[in-house]
């Protein structure tokens, strides 16, 4: 029952801020000083590396005092409370990486009461924007979703960084952000996670999303490769960060995210990215909901021209066994997850025969196109 307590009211949120371009750090205390000047920089020392030495080095010239915490990689409880412990004193939370980085950086931040900026480094989750978190288990089984009172103040974006991460995490934000269409439209009548109905404007969000990855998917994935920010580059950084982080949140999510959550389960499939394997769940919900072969293809089609999986082979799983499904399909269906957005009909069973389906699905399809569609 997607709306149980009848609830009427439309409901959008977002971040305060968000900007987006290239070499967008150097300005970093600009967008930064109104939320203090001692911040928590919470970044794994790959990121730091990367992006973190020259975002010190701006702030610091700038008057900022920044304690700065090493990211151990899994958002977890055990490590929110680790990051909580050496943040007294600081005045607001900075999460540079990735997203499991910027889900510890927002917890950290709801916990301590403050101010949190995201700085993504890649354009791999649409996790920068929203008011949520996902926490894992130290061994990185899903867990649950934590809820923040607000979103991000600021969302910084810097493209030139984002351009100098492997093109495969660009793809993965894609698989990330079209799934967000798709599982919005079957939340119409569902409580998104600002708990309202959907307005219009986060449903426009989810198709302009759609029709930037299918416009410019490819072309900026091939810009990636080349570490050049180009327009078809910027859009789709855009679409994965802004527009697919609005539209989950104040749309919904639907099936694709919860057997996602059910894969995470498979400890061989620790290795993927977030949205890699939504791509997958994103094919197994069109299969669920009986969409027409032309729909789906368009789909196929646009994730195999990104290398996003779309059999079992492509995600590294070519002998997974129908158990092991079954466990994905039981926690897909687990109480509270957002499968029961839907209004179509859902149980294990039909979840099993979806993601079975979304396989044969995928191998029919390289089968007639060939695997560079
Ligand atoms: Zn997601």
């Amino acid at each position: 029952m997607p709306n149980p307590k009848q609830i009427t009211e439309r409901y959008f949120q977002s971040p305060s801020k968000y900007i987006q371009g290239p070499s967008a750090i150097k300005n970093a205390a600009l967008y930064l000083e109104k939320l203090g000047k001692k911040p928590l920089l919470a970044c794994d020392s790959n990121v730091f590396n990367i992006a973190g030495k020259s975002l010190l080095t701006t702030l610091e010239s700038h008057g900022f005092q920044i304690t700065h915490v090493e990211f151990a990689g899994e958002s977890s409880a055990q490590e929110i409370d680790r990051m909580v412990g050496l943040g007294e004193g600081c005045d607001f939370v900075i999460g540079m990486g990735g997203g499991k980085t910027m889900d510890t950086a927002k917890a950290v931040a709801s916990k301590l009461n403050l101010s949190v900026a995201i700085l993504p480094t890649t354009a791999s989750t649409d996790a920068p924007c929203s008011a949520l978190s996902v926490i894992y288990t130290p061994n990185g089984e899903f867990e649950r979703y934590a809820f923040f009172h607000a979103n991000p103040d600021v969302v910084l974006v810097d493209t030139t960084v984002i351009a100098r991460a492997p093109a495969r995490f660009l793809a993965a934000g894609m698989g990330d952000a079209i799934a967000t269409n798709v599982e919005a439209k079957l939340c119409k009548n569902s409580i998104n996670f600002g708990g309202g109905l959907q307005t219009e404007v986060a449903s426009a969000i989810g198709n302009k999303c759609e029709e930037v990855l299918l416009k410019y998917g490819k072309l900026a994935y091939e810009a990636n490769k080349v570490q050049a920010v180009t327009p078809a580059f910027e859009a789709v950084v855009e679409a994965n960060t802004l527009m697919s982080g609005l539209g989950f949140e104040s749309g919904g999510l639907a099936a694709a995210h919860a057997i996602h959550n059910g894969f995470t389960a498979i400890p061989s499939l620790h290795h993927l990215l977030h949205g890699e394997k939504v791509a997958f769940g994103t094919v197994a919900q069109l299969i669920l909901i009986g969409a027409p072969s032309a729909e789906l293809d368009v789909y196929l089609s646009f994730m195999l021209s990104v290398d996003l999986p779309i059999t079992f082979a492509q995600l590294g799983i070519p002998d997974v066994s129908d158990d092991e499904i079954r466990r994905v399909a039981k926690l897909s269906c687990a109480p509270g997850e957002t499968i029961w957005n839907m209004q179509d009909p859902v149980t294990e069973e039909l979840v099993f025969g979806a993601i079975k389906g979304a396989d044969a699905a995928g191998r029919a399809y390289i089968a007639r196109v060939g695997k560079s569609a």
